[in-house]
């Protein structure tokens, strides 16, 4: 069997390097010339993430590096400390969830599959499929076209696959979130490293945590309206953070804040599959940012896709094995993460009630399991 995975951003060479490993052969076309690195900035790869990757005998390279980030301490934006959290609980060995820049998470994973001999085909945008029945034609913008037996689609939250697949999808939702991030060096924005530091800010959400070559990575979430885009973000976003006590407003001010990039997450859709094709990652599934899950998700798609398609009598058998299995679990984490984002997007009265609320709330998170079923989930193949 031979698999064309459309997209080399996380779950595409995971998927590859997983079909690798149950004796499908697999190639990926990426639509950029080279991987789309440095959207988002920097990513947390939950202990449920980095067990799959366990799996696929790819997680000592992006443990190595990345930050090790077992702690989260929440701050309102008076500066009263709200509590202290685990950032997803540690695997009984004693992995931890770890931090790393998003252009190293896909060097290393796409290093990882073209040393396993997997072919990585740049500048291939798709833009239609045939399912002749018997094989499955992916066609590019470039005119060129490639063959498979099966199309796996990990082209990202905007699939293009998705839409080809079934035209009546429901489109992305704006989560009401505009995100922004960087990386600082400056003595005046110290941050620890290992611990993410989380501001329920007056007006917008920002988050830092400092790296083990002393910068410090940050992110900030700002509630806006779609399209509402100002020539110059920097007087926006300073103004957004002013007032609050911490260094947010100063940090924007002396740097730029760079790409503005719009919350999406996906409501559920009616069919993950069809044909020869099946969607995996965010185009099956995209979750917003706030439960740093949506990597690690991709991932554990792919281990479970590789597993059904190995166990299956046919391709149609193991897609819909794949759905059933995950359709569950990806659903509860896209929900909860867009209770975490209308959280960061509180008016006044709803934020009075959450700072009073919080800290109670966070002393009851800080020691239960509650979380286990996101962060415990195990997936193997
Ligand atoms: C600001 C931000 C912060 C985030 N933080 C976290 C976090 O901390 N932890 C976490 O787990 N997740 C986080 N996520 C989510 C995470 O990035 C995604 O869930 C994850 O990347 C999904 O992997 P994927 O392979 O499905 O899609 P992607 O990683 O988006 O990859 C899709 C790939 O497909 C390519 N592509 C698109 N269209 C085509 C086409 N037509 N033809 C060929 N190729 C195509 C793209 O160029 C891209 O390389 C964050 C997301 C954002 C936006």
């Amino acid at each position: 069997m031979k698999a064309l995975i459309i997209g080399c951003g996380v779950g595409g060479p995971a998927t590859a390097m997983a079909l690798h490993r149950v004796g499908i052969e697999a190639e990926i076309f990426e639509a950029y010339g080279s991987a789309a690195d440095g959207v988002g900035w920097f990513l947390n790869i939950a202990t449920n993430g980095l067990n799959a990757l366990r799996v696929l005998d790819a997680h000592r390279k992006v443990m190595a590096a990345g930050v090790p980030t077992p702690r989260m301490v929440m701050w309102s934006g008076t500066g009263k400390r709200l509590g202290e959290v685990p950032n997803g609980l540690p695997l009984d060995d004693g992995m931890v969830s770890h931090t790393i820049l998003r252009s190293d998470l896909h060097a290393i994973l796409r290093d990882e599959a073209t040393a396993r001999g997997i072919p990585i085909a740049y500048g291939k945008r798709l833009v239609a499929f045939e399912d002749t029945g018997s094989e499955v034609v992916a066609r590019f913008e470039d005119g060129t076209e490639a063959t498979g037996d099966i199309l796996v689609a990990a082209d990202g939250v905007h699939s293009r696959t998705r839409a080809l697949l079934d035209p009546q999808a429901p489109a992305p939702h704006y989560v009401g979130l505009y995100n922004f991030g960087g990386m600082v060096k400056d003595p005046d924005f110290e941050s620890e490293p290992g611990v993410y530091h989380m501001v329920f800010g007056k007006k917008a959400f920002f988050g830092h945590v400092g790296s083990l070559t002393g910068e410090t990575w940050w992110f900030a979430n700002l509630p806006r309206a779609l399209g509402d885009v100002p020539p110059d973000w920097r007087p926006v976003l300073v103004d957004a953070f002013e007032g609050d006590a911490n260094f947010s407003a100063e940090l924007l001010r002396r740097n730029p804040p760079g790409m503005a990039l719009p919350i999406y997450d996906l409501p559920p859709l009616r069919t993950w599959h069809g044909g020869r094709v099946v969607l995996t990652g965010d185009a099956a599934h995209a979750t917003s940012p706030s439960s740093g899950q949506g990597a690690s998700l991709a991932i554990e798609d792919a281990v479970v896709l590789a597993r059904c398609l190995r166990d299956a009598p046919g391709h149609e058998a193991a897609f819909a094995r794949f759905e059933k299995e995950r359709r569950p679990r990806v659903e509860r984490v896209v929900a909860y993460s867009r209770r975490i984002s209308n959280t960061k997007a509180a008016g006044p009265l709803t934020r009075v009630v959450r700072d009073l609320v919080m800290p109670m709330f966070l002393k009851k998170a800080a020691g239960d399991e509650s979380h286990a079923w996101m962060y415990r989930h195990r997936v193997s193949l």
